[in-house]
């Protein structure tokens, strides 16, 4: 086994699920993950913490001259993203145009090919980001709310029994 392979397996973890760690100490999150925390020091409580992959661009530059295995995607943006967390990574921005990008954009982490690394034949996959659309952000948050109203309504339902609940409101009231 090469230890590029090694290594790869190593971080395969943190690589699929964007895995840090985070201080339950003074609440501080890290990416990559660190075992000691800056601030408490020996007083740190390391902690495995898994990451939203919510975030927003701080910064980024786009890469015209790539280099080998990376030609099939140039032009393509590298930026730092700043964790919704806290934390900053280094990551890919698809599904962009490098002419529609911008400091402050809201990204959402996706999964895609990273290389094709010829010379073990594996492909590696990782972690990259996208931009959050105003739509898509909309939608799963409605996403959410729908799914945490549908439990609330089924405990309800539970609880009185009744089969056909009316909404409060339906009939406009009077005066006011
Ligand atoms: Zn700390």
């Amino acid at each position: 086994m090469s230890e590029g392979l090694a290594l790869h397996w190593r971080l395969l973890q943190p690589r699929y699920n964007l895995i840090g760690t985070m201080c339950g100490n003074c609440g501080d999150h890290f990416f990559p993950p660190r075992n000691i925390c800056p601030e408490c020091r020996r007083k740190s409580k390391i902690e495995r913490f898994r990451f939203s992959g919510r975030g927003e661009v701080y910064t980024y530059t786009v890469v015209r001259a790539a280099p080998t295995g990376f030609e099939f995607q140039a032009p393509y943006i590298i930026a730092v993203v700043a964790l919704k967390e806290g934390a900053m990574c280094t990551a890919q921005i698809v599904d962009c145009l490098p002419e529609d990008i911008s400091i402050g954009m809201p990204l959402e982490m996706t999964f895609r090919k990273v290389i094709a690394d010829d010379d073990a034949g594996i492909i590696r996959y990782g972690y990259k980001f996208r931009p959050l659309d105003a739509l898509a952000q909309k939608a799963s948050d409605a996403a959410v709310e729908n799914a945490a109203s549908s439990t609330k309504k089924a405990v309800s339902n539970k609880k009185s029994g009744k089969s056909s609940p009316k909404k409060k409101g339906d009939k406009p009231k009077k005066g006011g």
